[in-house]
């Protein structure tokens, strides 16, 4: 776990990752489960963990809602 000069993890999910993450979401919906569901634990699974005490790592910082992925970095 790393931080850049201002505070921001500079460890976020691959855009490989996040993709798989999304399809993981979706599949868990088909399935019967909330997309987090999926959606988290294959974050978990490639090594990424939700950390609530850290800053909010979305591009725009939050301003049009939160990203599912906000706040996971890797672990
Ligand atoms: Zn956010």
């Amino acid at each position: 776990m790393s931080f850049n000069q201002n505070g921001k993890p500079t460890l976020t999910p691959t855009q490989d990752v996040l993709r798989a993450a999304f399809a993981a979401g979706f599949q868990s919906i088909d399935d019967g489960y909330t997309f987090y569901a999926g959606f988290d634990s294959h974050l978990e699974s490639n090594g990424y963990a939700k950390r609530d005490d850290i800053p909010c790592t979305c591009p725009d910082h939050g301003g049009h809602g939160h990203m599912p992925e906000c706040r996971w970095v890797k672990a």
